[in-house]
């Protein structure tokens, strides 16, 4: 049957998209909430701020709200197909859960979350309570949590779907491919949050992957970026107490350390430190300025870059993709802190008026 423009326009996941280059075979059972084609949007403001030509992948727009989906669509396909009486079961910040918990929902697979106690934003905790899975608080940071999760998993009937788990690695990786796809070509530099590792290790691998197949011209330099209370790799040793407004990056010990140190051996790049006021300055920026709300982590990889432009790091005319990495609905708290200006008025048009301080003409 002839393919049509419009049957050809309907996106249907990662794995349809990407299939030669993902870990799946036809017996593959794929499950999927359509992740993945996310807008790659042009940065006006930032692009001008920094001489640029600076573009936003809007993660925040998959499926639950995060690029989390990329890797759990493979980790989930994976787990039914080859343990389909197992829990899937993940340690989280918040993101990895509401993921895990939406496609094991999808699969008919139960689903257990390891979360720390404190932390989680409301948004992710009320997607894993949604989506029905068993919601475990424990009274310890994420590396606790992750720590516990893979001990689960070597003694009982477990998935691990934490970026450990080699399928989320190559899930993710298809973020590059995208970004390719779309600009032709790499770029120069992707900036991009860092928290468990798992995402610096994961694209890199995806540009190198298609620079290898002659789908790219070159490879871009991977500019990483941590929160300064919770900068591991910054400061070459684990942080016992991580501290962050950014909760999705609130990681002392990243599980692929190795990998995100390789990345940015290989590429010539670098993972800095933004503090958290640079990181809710950059919040704000991004939404009043660019029109995407995005969580605090998201906006560690914006603030990284203006503060690299600040120091001198960055030459003019470079074409920058920055991974925005969760939606802002996820962490309403956050957002209504400091910088709600609403005000209450009267239901008289009048007073509605005077409240928005119009004229009568
Ligand atoms: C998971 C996550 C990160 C950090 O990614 P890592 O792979 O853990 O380094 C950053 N931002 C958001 C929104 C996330 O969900």
């Amino acid at each position: 049957m002839a393919s049509t423009t419009a049957g050809s326009r309907h996106w249907q996941g990662l794995i349809s998209a990407y299939r030669p280059w993902l870990p799946v075979s036809d017996s593959t059972p794929v499950v999927s909430l359509h992740e993945g084609n996310t807008p790659l949007l042009r940065a006006e403001h930032l692009s001008a701020l920094t001489d640029c030509e600076v573009w936003l992948k809007v993660e925040g727009a998959n499926p639950t709200g995060s690029f989390k989906d990329r890797g759990i669509t493979v980790a989930v396909s994976k787990a039914l197909e080859t343990s389909p009486d197992n829990t899937i079961v993940c340690a989280s910040t918040g993101n990895t859960s509401a993921s895990a918990a939406a496609y094991a929902a999808r699969a008919g697979l139960p689903a257990a979350v390891l979360v720390p106690r404190k932390n989680v934003a409301l948004g992710k905790l009320a997607q894993a309570v949604r989506y029905g899975a068993k919601i475990i608080k424990v009274d310890g940071s994420f590396d606790d949590c992750l720590r516990i999760a893979r001990e689960l998993s070597a003694h009982h009937p477990v998935t691990l779907v934490n970026s450990v788990n080699d399928h989320r690695l190559a899930g993710q990786q298809t973020v590059a491919f995208e970004i390719i796809d779309a600009l032709g070509d790499a770029p120069d530099i992707h900036c991009l949050p860092v928290g468990n590792a798992g995402n610096i290790t994961a694209i890199w691998r995806g540009y190198t992957a298609y620079a290898a197949a002659h789908l790219s011209t070159g490879r871009p330099r991977m500019w990483g970026f941590q929160a300064a209370g919770a900068a591991p790799l910054v400061n070459g040793a684990v942080v016992a107490r991580p501290q962050t407004v950014a909760n999705a990056i609130q990681i002392g010990n990243p599980a692929s350390w190795d990998g995100a140190v390789s990345a940015r051996e290989e590429s010539g790049g670098l993972i800095s430190a933004v503090t958290d006021e640079q990181i809710l300055s950059a919040y704000r920026l991004l939404a009043r300025r660019e029109g995407v709300f995005a969580e605090p982590a998201s906006a560690a990889a914006i603030a990284g870059l203006l503060a690299e432009h600040g120091r001198g790091r960055l030459d003019a005319g470079q074409r920058i993709v920055i991974t925005v990495s969760g939606n802002g609905l996820k962490d309403p708290e956050t957002s209504m802190l400091g910088g709600d200006e609403s005000v209450e008025t009267s239901p008289r048009t009048a007073d509605v008026a005077q409240a928005m301080n119009l004229t009568s003409s």
